[in-house]
């Protein structure tokens, strides 16, 4: 029985012959040419003015923290549940992350909990399109823009997601994107920031470029910054990948399908959700466990793992995790986060790998429900 991964792309020949392409020739005068068309295309499926490849999702945070102006003595709000990646870049630039809770549903920053936490300091809010969902960004943009605070983003988990008709990454001032290895989209590693703003995307280009005004060949830099790309390669893979994100995106819905058909009507077990208005990609299938069936996540994966299944824990608060308990605010986080502290417990992210088939699927499906059996509350 072969082990069944949790996450992993789908690469076709397309995605090869654009990769031997660019190692052929996208060097000399056509070494930006997929860039060029990567970022185009990219801006175009969003419906977004600029699109910048990066070499990951952090550094796209990062970069837009940074060309925001945000530093030292600024306050930066982060869902409490969410990858570490979210909120580690407002240390880079010196500020302070604050930690809300998520909506029970969406799993994503809850609007009020953000309204909540604000701060004259509060200078940007980073809400994440967790796991392919989608916060109620119109109310967490109305609650930023009465207060002039800017909305980055994070939708590495949401490529091909809709809120209300837009595109997942287009509704923040700047909106940023993985295309790590396990995520929807893959270059290998990689990242995109997208934005409306021309002035955050010229800002970005310099400080991303080492300090080079975007065109510069006299290498005369302005300034000490950072250097964030990609190469031609990850380009090229992105741009085929891209190309295929309406059957990639269909595909992970599909999974989700199969999962739901087995899954969705078992009492104790609660998954993703989709609210009307919103379409979810399902980057990662997410099971929630009723507390009182006692089986707290690790002694799920475990269960899963002797089945020959891998799985990963739903994200930990960050306020709990050795990395922010003893920071300020963070035993204030842990208090308040009454949604996040009681649904991270209990969650797993099930196999959702672009390789998997309906036979697979089931075959998660019978582990599942034979772990859950041995629950009984
Ligand atoms: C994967 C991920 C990131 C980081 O992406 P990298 O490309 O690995 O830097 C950021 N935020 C969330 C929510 C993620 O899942």
């Amino acid at each position: 029985m072969t082990r069944i991964p949790v996450s992993g792309p789908w690469i076709t020949s397309k995605e090869i012959a654009y990769v031997t392409d660019a190692v052929t020739n996208a060097w000399f005068e056509s070494h930006a040419m997929y860039h060029e068309r990567f970022e185009r295309a990219f801006a175009e499926y969003l419906g977004v003015k600029h699109a910048v490849t990066l070499p990951s999702c952090t550094s796209g945070i990062h970069l837009a923290l940074a060309a925001l102006g945000i530093g030292p003595g600024d306050e930066v709000v982060v869902p409490d549940a969410t990858w570490i990646a979210s909120a580690a870049p407002i240390h880079y630039v010196g500020a302070t992350p604050v930690f809300a809770d998520i909506d029970r549903d969406s799993w994503c920053l809850s609007a009020e909990s953000f309204e909540q936490v604000i701060t004259p300091r509060t200078k940007a809010v980073i809400p994440v399109d967790l796991y392919g969902n989608m916060p109620d960004l119109v109310a967490i943009r109305r609650i930023a823009q009465a207060r002039g605070i800017a909305v980055i983003e994070d939708a590495a988990e949401a490529h091909g997601s809709e809120l209300g008709g837009r595109k997942a990454g287009s509704l923040g001032d700047v909106g940023v994107f993985s295309f790590h290895g396990s995520k929807t989209l893959t270059t290998g590693e990689g990242g995109m920031l997208v934005t409306d703003r021309t002035d955050l995307f010229e800002r970005v280009s310099c400080l991303r470029d080492h300090g080079r005004s975007p065109g510069d060949r006299f290498f005369f830099n302005r300034e000490v910054a950072f250097k964030y790309k990609m190469s031609s390669m990850q380009a090229a893979l992105g741009l085929a990948q891209l190309e295929r994100i309406d059957e990639i995106v269909e595909r992970k819905r599909q999974i989700f399908a199969w999962y739901r058909a087995r899954l969705g009507e078992i009492g104790d077990l609660t998954l993703n959700s989709e609210a009307p208005g919103t379409k979810n990609s399902y980057w990662m299938v997410t099971l929630v466990v009723n507390p009182q069936r006692k089986l707290p996540k690790r002694a799920f994966m475990e269960a899963l793992s002797e089945r020959g299944i891998d799985s990963r824990p739903f994200f930990h608060p960050l306020s709990s995790i050795p990395a922010y308990a003893d920071t300020p605010g963070a035993k204030a986080a842990a208090a308040r986060n009454t949604v996040s502290y009681a649904i991270t417990p209990w969650g797993i992210n099930v196999p959702s790998g672009l390789n998997l088939d309906e036979a697979l699927v089931d075959r998660v499906c019978k582990a599942v429900v034979e772990i859950l059996d041995a629950h009984r509350s």
